[in-house]
């Protein structure tokens, strides 16, 4: 397979300076962690000049938001530059709570992965239906519109640094992992929605990674399948057995 595992840890709004110095020292110190595995934690802003010095070295630290406009009057706001700047190597966009809790849209969501790209950051874009709309049949639907506003605001070759993390919004922090076939079946129309619309490399090479209640229990099983490329693990990854999922295909 050409395609790296691929497993994110996605912090949210959580951890403390202590907790995140014995969180990274544990990690350091597992005694295995697949080479096979790419892995990239994701924490909040204020403390990602601190995971760039207490991570693993072999690991990716990413913000879990950014701005699309460099810099300004935007009060709060954080910029791509200034993640970069701060060494943060890669930004989740998208993610369901963003889109929901503070309504980004599409659109907007599509201009922030244009722009962290422009500036060297690496991409984990999640997409992701409400259990409403599964339950009226319009995953695909809602996934594929989620991704079209990307689509028409990046260039093929910026597809290279973009991981897209399907997270089926009903099994984000419930519990309600989505079965190997679930996460199976949407992945692989992703990967036909980026044949049709972007390219048949671009459908090969993207890795495709799962998220919605992934622990070191259910991964192995959902790992197996052949278009799930990875995770995005959010609570599981604020403990040591982490490892575990990272480990998840060795
Ligand atoms: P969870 O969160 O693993 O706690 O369900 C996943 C995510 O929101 O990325």
């Amino acid at each position: 397979m050409t395609r790296t595992f691929f497993v994110g840890g996605n912090w949210k709004m959580n951890g403390s300076t202590a907790f995140i110095e014995d969180l990274s020292n544990s990690f350091t110190a597992a005694s295995h962690v697949s080479k096979d595995t790419e892995v990239v934690i994701g924490a909040p802003y204020v403390y990602i000049p601190l995971l760039t010095k207490v991570l693993r070295k072999d690991w990716g630290v990413a913000a879990e938001n950014c701005h699309s406009l460099a810099s300004g009057a935007y009060t709060g706001e954080v910029s791509a530059e200034m993640l970069k700047d701060v060494g943060a190597t890669w930004v989740i966009l998208g993610h369901s709570e963003r889109r929901s809790i503070f309504n980004e849209s599409d659109e907007f969501v599509a201009e922030k992965v244009k722009k962290a790209l422009s500036v060297g950051l690496k991409v984990i874009l999640c997409c992701g239906e409400l259990l409403e709309e599964r339950e009226a049949g319009k995953t695909q639907e809602v996934v594929n519109r989620q991704l079209t506003a990307v689509v028409k605001a990046i260039s093929e070759s910026d597809w290279e640094n973009v991981v897209i993390a399907y997270e089926p919004v009903w099994a984000i922090g419930t519990g309600k992992v989505a079965t190997p076939e679930q996460a199976q079946e949407v992945h692989f129309e992703i990967r036909e929605f980026l044949s049709h619309n972007v390219s048949a490399k671009v459908a090969k090479e993207t890795r495709i990674i799962y998220g919605g209640s992934v622990t070191e229990k259910n991964c192995n099983e959902i790992g197996k399948k052949p278009d799930v490329d990875g995770f995005l693990v959010g609570g599981a990854s604020l403990k040591p057995s982490f490892i575990d999922i990272c480990n998840a295909i060795a």
